[in-house]
């Protein structure tokens, strides 16, 4: 049974991917699913989701999943040696190829990157691990100096932080992986390297409402246009791996407060995403400074946080979301969290349905109830709910599985599967069963919220609130 409001992601890789394991981890805590496209091959991606769907029906708990498409990753070509050694100050010949047999020329199968570098434009190489100055250019390539020594391998990132690349967010990899993706029958698309509204609406088209999907920002560029980016996607993703990169360390937390709080406004969920708990691919427990930015993010109020190697390639997967579990737990338990700040922007306009969810939340507060049961055909009185960040967990209550699905990713929604209701008395008893199910104690209060009559699509207009076990109020 899970008693926490801000949600866990986990990516799935050769660590994890049996059916055990991913039962183990899930049982640990992990409410999403993460495949990342730009490892492992479809038939093991499609055992994943498989074995994934077996849990959902086993734990009877949706559960959501996402593709994490690689995008346009620029990455060097493959040296005959395996590697190359840099040395500080070192010249090195940049050609478009796809290897290079030669110890002073890096190979990169990118024309149309080595088209627009210029004089002073800088290359990291290998996360950030390395970098290259462009010196010179003549007709044939380019010449880098490396400002840093150390080993470059074969197909490792570049990232230019100087340049917004000439490129689309989606590459012919993606567009195979994509519809594969798809079939697989997948809740959210997460896009990689987004730099402007068009590449999301670029993947909108191909997607068709097939799944939501989620924009990861880990460009400077993507952060100039947030506002746009946000309203174009179901979700958004703080990528702090390669924004690191990409920009300054100093501006990375600025940046994560700031999509945050834009997501918040506009009632979008947000994932705050890599090096959580990084030393627990090696270690069985993390840094001080770890816990601390997990609790951070909660405080912020994210939605969700993510492990990525930890899960994927770690040696301790379940205990690495055991711990996440236990931070956003423990910090959740102080009632001035941030995750409980309620953020409806500068000009709300208010429906019938934000009146009601926004009562709720109030009134939650007020009675100390213990659950907020919605019934939702279309879960969007669920994503009201928990954009106004009630302290009791919403239990969302639709008959639409992939509602559910895509619900398991919001702050404080407990989905749930289950038939439409058709009369009042109904409402209140299936209410009653699922709060008990849930943990809820005889005498204990809910609050429901439906639209009448039942059975339609939105309209959210009714309010009850009522005690576990029929109780009077
Ligand atoms: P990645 O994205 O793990 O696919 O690179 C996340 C990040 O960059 O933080
Ligand atoms: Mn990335």
């Amino acid at each position: 049974m899970r008693n926490r409001l801000c949600k866990i992601v986990a990516t799935v890789g050769p660590a994890s991917s049996s059916p055990s394991m991913l039962r183990l981890i899930h049982d640990a805590g992990v409410d999403i699913f993460r495949l990342n496209m730009s490892h492992g091959a479809h038939d093991k991606l499609a055992r994943v989701a498989e074995a994934v769907r077996d849990i959902e029906k086993e734990t009877g708990t949706p559960l959501g999943l996402f593709a994490d498409l690689q995008g346009p990753k620029i990455r060097t070509g493959d040296f005959a040696a395996g590697s190359i050694k840099l040395r500080y100050g070192g010249e090195y010949r940049l050609v478009f190829a796809h290897e290079s047999a030669d110890e002073d020329t890096i190979p990169i199968p990118h024309q149309e990157l080595l088209d627009v570098l210029e004089p002073g434009d800088i290359l990291k190489l290998d996360d950030g691990k390395l970098q290259l100055t462009i010196a010179s250019r003549t007709a044939h390539h380019l010449i880098a100096k490396a400002d840093t020594p150390g080993e470059l391998k074969n197909r490792k990132g570049i990232n230019v932080p100087t340049r917004a690349l000439p490129i689309s967010a989606l590459t012919d990899k993606d567009r195979t992986d994509l519809e594969f993706a798809l079939g697989l029958g997948v809740d959210y698309i997460a896009l990689s390297f987004v730099q402007k509204p068009s590449d999301v609406e670029e993947a909108k088209a191909l997607i068709r409402g097939r799944a939501g999907i989620i924009s990861k920002i880990e460009k400077p560029t993507a952060v100039e246009f947030l506002d746009e980016i946000i309203e174009q996607s179901d979700a958004i993703m703080v990528a702090r791996g390669d924004l690191g990169v990409e920009c300054a360390p100093e501006d990375v937390p600025l940046m994560q407060r700031r999509i945050i709080n834009t997501c918040r406004r506009a009632g979008k969920p947000v994932i705050v995403a890599t090096h959580m708990l990084e030393s627990m691919v090696e270690s069985i427990a993390p840094t001080r400074a770890e816990a601390s930015d997990v609790s951070t993010a909660v405080y912020q109020g994210a939605d969700a946080v993510m492990l990525s190697a930890e899960t994927a390639v770690g040696r301790h997967p379940p205990t690495a979301v055991a711990i996440m579990d236990r931070i956003i737990t423990a910090t959740e338990r102080d009632e001035d969290s941030g995750g409980f700040k309620i953020d409806r922007g500068e000009d709300p306009t208010y429906t019938t349905a934000d009146a009601i969810t926004l009562s709720a939340r109030r009134i939650a507060e007020v009675l100390d109830c213990k659950f907020a049961v919605a019934y939702t055909k279309t879960g969007s009185t669920a994503r009201r709910l928990s954009r106004d960040r009630p302290h009791s967990p919403v239990i969302a209550a639709t008959p639409d599985e992939s509602v559910a699905r895509q619900l398991a990713l919001y702050w404080g929604v407990w989905p749930v599967v289950t038939e439409d209701i058709s009369h009042f008395h109904e409402m209140i008893e299936k209410a009653d069963t699922l709060a008990k199910t849930h943990g809820g104690k005889d005498g204990e209060r809910i609050i429901i919220l439906a639209g009448y009559p039942f059975g339609r699509r939105g309209k959210t207009n009714t309010l009850k609130i009522s005690r576990i076990g029929g109780f009077e109020n």
